[in-house]
């Protein structure tokens, strides 16, 4: 029941400020999120990778209201990626890129979006590394898989995010399940009507494990978006059935949440990434992270009450 009223708080500005506000609400974002500047991203990368653990590293900014906006969130990714380039990470380290802080949601938003996508994909490729297009509500979907189609031409290896809980992913999965094309999978993380996604826990669930077969079937590399142990299993099942060897998939979980996992899976020698989000802009990303999990929500609130 908490879920989607911490979905809609995650929009809203009044309980942002007080939530950005609380002095207690530090610690708790900090588990989450790898610092507000680019320094502590790195040492975050840095530690990740003596683990064996790889990472993709999100800049966060949502809602961008103009094209200034817009400009310095890809400026902030391409000086990410040249600080990558110059400690020597990019082959460690990639990106992931939220498109409506390249202005996607603006008017004549696509383009916008689009021609700063295709800078920051030139400046990966500049280093060795990729680029992966979150997904974000389902009303970006198509204009987001335009985007990759345009980027993959001269950038092949550019990333997608399918989500599991949207009735149409299935055909999606089928279509990106193809050479050098390279999908996260996820569940999905935001509130969405009845029309167009699946609602219960169970029915994503099965949505989850039918496309990750479509996916791991096919030609593409997966990326295995998820701490569900289940889906983990079902992967490395899947990944055996196929015959796929380790370089021909990924695991993907996000940053602070199940460490040990992360490690295990790397010491068992899977490939595995962290998803590493940065930037002041944190509110939103960490809203999402609390709406998901009841056992989240229970940490933050102990913080109030501990101090
Ligand atoms: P859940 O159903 O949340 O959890 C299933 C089980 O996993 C739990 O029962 C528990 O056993 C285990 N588990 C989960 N969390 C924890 C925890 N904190 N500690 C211990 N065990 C835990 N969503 C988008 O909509 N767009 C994106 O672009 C996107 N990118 C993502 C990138 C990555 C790398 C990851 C991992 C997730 C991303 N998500 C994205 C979020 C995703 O959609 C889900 O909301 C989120 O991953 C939770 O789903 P889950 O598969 O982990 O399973």
């Amino acid at each position: 029941m908490l879920g989607p009223a911490l979905l809609a708080a995650s929009r809203s500005d009044r309980i942002r400020r007080l939530v950005s506000g609380a002095s207690v609400t530090r610690p708790v974002v900090d588990r989450f999120i790898a610092g507000d500047g680019l320094p502590e991203a790195l040492a975050a990368v840095r530690t990740l990778i003596a683990q064996g653990v790889e990472a993709t590293l999100d800049h966060l900014g949502e809602d961008v209201t103009d094209a200034a906006q817009a400009h310095r969130n890809r400026d902030a990714y391409l000086r990410l990626l040249e600080a990558l380039g110059r400690e020597g990470l990019g082959g460690h380290a990639e990106v992931s890129v939220k498109l409506s802080a390249f202005g996607q949601g603006l008017p004549d938003g696509h383009d916008l979006a689009l021609a700063g996508a295709r800078r920051v994909c030139e400046a990966a490729a500049a280093i060795g590394t990729t680029v992966t297009l979150d997904m974000e509500d389902h009303t970006t979907v198509d204009s987001t898989l335009a985007i990759l189609a345009e980027l993959r031409r001269d950038h092949p290896r550019t990333g997608a995010v399918l989500q599991a809980y949207l009735r149409r992913t299935e055909d999606d999965a089928r279509a990106l399940a193809v050479e050098g094309s390279r999908v996260r999978l996820v569940k999905g993380a935001y509130k969405e009507p009845a029309s167009v996604a699946y609602q219960s826990r169970r029915d994503v669930n099965l949505a989850y494990a039918r496309c990750l077969r479509i996916l791991m079937a096919g030609d593409g590399y997966p990326m295995i978006g998820s701490h569900d142990p289940r889906m983990i299993e079902l992967a490395v099942r899947l990944a055996d059935g196929y015959g796929r060897s380790s370089g021909t998939y990924e695991f993907q979980m996000l940053y602070g949440i199940r460490d040990a996992e992360q490690r295990r899976l790397a010491a068992e020698g899977r490939r595995i990434r962290a998803y590493v989000p940065y930037g002041a802009d944190w509110y939103g990303y960490f809203m999402r992270r609390l709406a998901e999990r009841p056992a989240n929500l229970a940490f933050f609130l102990r913080s109030f009450t501990t101090r």
